[in-house]
């Protein structure tokens, strides 16, 4: 049975106590009240459990839980992580891709500027070969 208890209650040095969950292998998930000077070594020591003791096979079952859950945190911090580094690859890909993108535009413009020039040596070699063809037709 779960007990019953008052919020105004206080503990022996006259504050209000405090509910807490244990969560030791002894009494996983178990809630009792303490005194809330206790962690600063000022305490008056009061403690009283509100719930009843586990039964040793639902305590071995919570554990058991309780450290398959921690696995798959573990595991999901483990992905977290790889999902930083991912995110961070992927911001540096795109860094890359911006340099290239500059970098083509300027391969793009250089090659335009060469094309403009063939092809003006192009035409000057169709003037000259015309005027020397016309030329050689009149003399
Ligand atoms: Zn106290």
């Amino acid at each position: 049975m779960e007990k019953e208890f008052d919020v105004d209650y206080r503990c022996y040095c006259g504050v209000h106590y405090v509910l807490k969950t244990s969560w030791t292998d002894e009494n996983p998930s178990r809630r009792f009240l303490g005194c809330s000077n206790y962690r600063d070594g000022n305490g008056c020591n009061y403690f009283d459990w509100i719930d009843p003791p586990i039964p040793n096979r639902k305590k071995s079952t919570f554990l058991s839980l309780l450290r398959r859950n921690e696995s798959s945190e573990v595991r999901l911090h483990r992905i977290e992580n790889k999902w930083e580094f991912v995110e961070g690859e992927i911001q540096m890909l795109h860094a890359d891709i911006d340099r290239l993108e500059v970098e083509r535009h300027s391969f793009e413009e250089n090659l335009r500027n060469l094309e403009q020039k063939y092809k003006f040596i192009v035409y000057v070699l169709i003037a000259v070969v015309c005027y020397s063809v016309g030329r050689s037709i009149v003399s």
